[in-house]
């Protein structure tokens, strides 16, 4: 796996109360860094932007407000920003932010310009950092979800692999606040029955749940993509992944 798309979701990287998991973030940085040590090309899709800004400003429930929520990635995608630059630098590895909007994906010339820029800076050794840029398009022109926007980006860049990192170990056959509920190691193919048991998100902070995950595993698959969900409580999993563990769940 020589290019790999790694995208973390809001309730990797914030506590409970939304304010940065700080230690989780540095772990993750470290890993990507010395991923990227090897000669692997590195992409990091980052949610949180709003999960942040509500920490900021002391917002404990995820308004439904669409300004509120514009104004509150607005406050919270600089702030993750100048964080991820801090953990980054510390491994010695250059970061630059790339806010993304659904044209960017579809139109044919700009998704050129957009893949040459990943390429340029893949090239220099730094690892681009994604959000989509929510702060002001509507919902009607947006992807929605970071999910399915990390395997777009995992298709536009032709990567080997798209890694999922969730407050979850992976997909369980049945909604997980079921206590029989079993991790599946493998799916090969997305059929009704993996749509059937891929529910919304339980947690307050996380937005797409399983939903949007199979989405993005059904865009991956269809182009040759591998995708593994795994949980981000533990930024290592990701070595484990690379190293063939039955970890999470593989899309293949
Ligand atoms: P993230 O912020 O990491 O994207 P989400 O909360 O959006 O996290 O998605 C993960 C959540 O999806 C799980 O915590 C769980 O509540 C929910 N979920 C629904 N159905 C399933 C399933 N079949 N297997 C695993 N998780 C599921």
């Amino acid at each position: 796996y020589k290019r790999i798309v790694v995208k973390v979701g809001t309730s990797t990287l914030t506590h409970p109360s939304g304010k940065l998991n700080l230690l989780r973030i540095e772990r993750l940085a470290m890993v990507l860094s010395d991923l990227a040590n090897q000669g692997r090309d590195i992409v990091l899709v980052t949610s949180g932007a709003i999960g942040v800004g509500m920490g900021k400003l002391g917002f404990e429930e995820r308004p439904t407000d669409i300004a509120l929520k514009q104004a509150l990635a607005a406050v919270g995608q600089g702030m993750l920003m100048q964080i991820y630059e801090k953990m980054f630098s510390e491994f010695g590895r250059v970061v630059a932010q790339i806010l993304i909007t659904k044209e960017d994906i579809f139109f044919e010339d700009r998704n050129k310009n957009a893949m040459n820029t990943f390429n340029e800076l893949l090239r220099h050794g730094i690892i681009p950092i994604v959000n989509e840029n929510d702060t002001i398009a509507t919902d009607e022109i947006k992807i929605g979800d970071n999910d399915v926007l990390s395997a777009y980006v995992a298709k536009l860049l032709n990567a080997d692999l798209l890694i999922i990192l969730s407050d979850i170990d992976g997909l369980y056959d049945k909604d997980p606040i079921f206590k029989d509920a079993k991790l599946i190691s493998r799916v090969t193919n997305i059929d009704e029955k993996v749509k059937g048991i891929s529910k919304g998100s339980n947690t307050n902070l996380g937005t797409g749940g399983m939903r949007t995950k199979i989405n993005a595993a059904q865009i991956t698959m269809e182009s040759g993509i591998a995708m593994v969900i795994a949980n981000g409580n533990r930024p290592d999993n990701i070595y484990d992944i690379l190293e063939g563990k039955d970890i999470g769940t593989l899309f293949k």
